[in-house]
């Protein structure tokens, strides 16, 4: 490490990250992630695409529509048309930086079409390989970036302020040494927070880190009770569980329990083709029912599985399961936080010095349900506005070196290690995808409980942000988009409000919840 870092500091090295150390080029910024840029993350997992009106008759206007409407009463409408009006600026940017998108004979876009958009509208590569594709060009490009120095090998654990405006961040390097790293300028782009839960369909690293450490610096969060479940994870003990995508019930695979029963059609007339949130609760009650859920391809896909879906074939098989003859063990996964550090339409957070950009933030783009392939496209719209907010920011001058932390914190103890497999059975039993007053009470207390073990910052840092969407979640007396409460089934107009918290009132919904 250099011992002259640039004055903006960028946490995180996915699509949001990357995207707005390039937006900021020629000015020096250095990018921090425990991988090289790419690398880790969820972005490079996109199988769908990213959204936007390229369509001939589309219009961003249609696509923030649909947006508000996958919101369920809590979207930012300017806010989503904002971003729809920007989409194809920023599609055509990648493109340009080399991302190499599913075209026509006629050379534009080829969009295909997701659940709950209206219009054929996702920019794709070669049919699944978007994520891949885009941050490999994103690579390429950080790496041929003078101006962008790349801090590989370190996780941010803390952020450090004085007179309420951001002037650095605590990292840990591989070793589990610790450095301040002084800046002006501090962006998160940490994306998500799946491995707070048992299954989850997201990356290692993926644990709301980003969050927790904005809240602890005092900065608002919102959103955070909601969690988006995807319904057909494959559960064959996998971590991170692999999807078995939704195409396959688009191709008439159904769902069933041990008995071979096909329960959704009791719940909801489209079956298995129903939203996402409903078939996800479908399955996780039959499972806690100890019925358990299978997805039967047998009839419909058959002995074209291999060729059709060669991805989740070959999962399956790695589990010793042939989806040919046999039905797939299925469960929810904890898919995607729409939820976050509250930030405005520039990316700004409620913490002078702090930007967030990404899944991290929560700019009301998404409300309680996400609209598919959304993220990446929230990831490039906001790590531009970003960029150039701070191009034009009065940015404090940094008066502290970087510099070793001496007194370390404490290391991680076996004990940490049980702990985040305790929280993690405890996020997916009370505060996943079916909740309720009593459940989130107890797991405020039982998060309290944890934190009072924890040595390692990284583990409290966890059990900060789970305590933050417990505490949301426990306040939200009503069921919306992705957050079902048992006890209040039904969504209730007087809440139809984005929720803020800040840490301190998460404390105190806890305490009023389990004295
Ligand atoms: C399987 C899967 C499929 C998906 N498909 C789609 C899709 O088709 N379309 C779509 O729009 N969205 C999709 N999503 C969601 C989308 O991929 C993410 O929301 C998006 O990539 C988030 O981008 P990001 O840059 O905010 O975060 P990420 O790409 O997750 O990057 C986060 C970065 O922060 C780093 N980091 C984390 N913690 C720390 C720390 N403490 N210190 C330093 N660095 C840290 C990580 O290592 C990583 O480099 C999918 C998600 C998954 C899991």
């Amino acid at each position: 490490m250099s011992e002259r870092l640039p004055p903006i500091l960028i946490i995180g090295g996915g699509l949001a990250g990357a995207f707005c150390a390039l937006k900021l080029a020629p000015l020096p910024v250095a990018i921090i992630a425990p991988a090289p840029v790419g690398d880790s993350g969820a972005s490079r997992w996109a199988q769908g695409g990213i959204a936007a009106a390229v369509e001939e008759g589309d219009t961003p206007e249609s696509h923030a529509k649909d947006t508000v409407a996958a919101g369920a009463g809590l979207v930012d409408h300017d806010i989503a048309l904002g971003m729809a009006r920007e989409a194809r600026t920023r599609v055509e940017e990648l493109a340009a930086m080399g991302a190499p998108f599913d075209r026509t004979a006629q050379g534009v876009f080829a969009p295909s079409r997701e659940a709950a958009h209206s219009r054929h509208r996702i920019v794709r590569v070669k049919g699944d390989s978007a994520g891949r594709a885009i941050m490999e060009t994103l690579r390429q490009q950080v790496e041929r970036t003078p101006s962008i120095e790349r801090l590989e090998g370190y996780a941010a654990q803390e952020i450090v302020t004085q007179d309420g405006r951001v002037t650095g961040v605590r990292v840990r390097d591989d070793d589990g040494n610790l450095r301040f790293l002084p800046c002006a300028a501090l962006v998160l782009a940490t994306g998500g927070l799946g491995h707070l839960y048992r299954i989850t369909t997201n990356p290692l690293d993926a644990k709301g880190v980003g969050v927790a450490m904005a809240a602890r610096a005092g900065a608002l969060i919102a959103d955070a009770e909601f969690v988006q479940f995807h319904p057909t994870a494959i559960d064959i003990d996998v971590d991170p569980a692999p999807l078995a995508t939704e195409s396959l019930r688009g191709e008439g695979a159904t769902i069933i329990d041990r008995a071979g029963h096909r329960f959704l059609l009791e719940i909801d007339a489209a079956g298995e083709l129903a939203p996402r949130d409903i078939v996800a609760r479908a399955v996780f009650a039959s499972i806690r029912a100890g019925r358990g859920a299978f997805l039967d391809a047998r009839a419909s896909v058959g002995a074209t599985f291999p060729d059709r879906f060669p991805t989740v074939y070959a999962s399956c098989r790695a589990a010793g399961l042939d989806p040919v003859v046999s039905p797939i063990p299925i469960a929810p996964a904890a898919h995607y936080h729409m939820g976050g550090v509250w930030t405005d339409a520039q990316g700004r957070t409620s913490l002078k010095g702090l930007w967030a950009i990404g899944e991290v933030a929560s700019t009301g783009v998404h409300g309680a349900n996400r609209l598919a392939s959304n993220s990446l496209l929230e990831a490039v719209v906001f790590a531009a506005r970003a960029a150039a907010d701070i191009r034009h920011a009065e940015l404090a001058a940094i008066t502290q070196p970087s510099a070793p932390v001496s007194g370390a914190a404490a290391g991680r103890s076996s004990d940490d290690l049980a702990i985040v497999e305790e929280l993690r059975d405890l996020m997916s039993a009370n505060v996943g995808v079916i909740r309720d007053a009593a459940g989130l009470a107890g797991a405020l207390n039982e998060l309290r409980r944890l934190r009072a073990r924890a040595s390692d910052i990284e583990i409290v840092n966890m059990l900060t942000v789970s305590t933050l969407i417990a505490a949301a979640a426990y306040a939200r007396r009503e069921s919306r988009g992705a957050h079902f409460r048992a006890d209040h089934p039904a969504p209730d107009p007087a809440q139809a409000l984005r929720s803020r918290l800040t840490l301190e009132m998460a404390l105190r919904i806890a305490d009023e919840a389990h004295p």
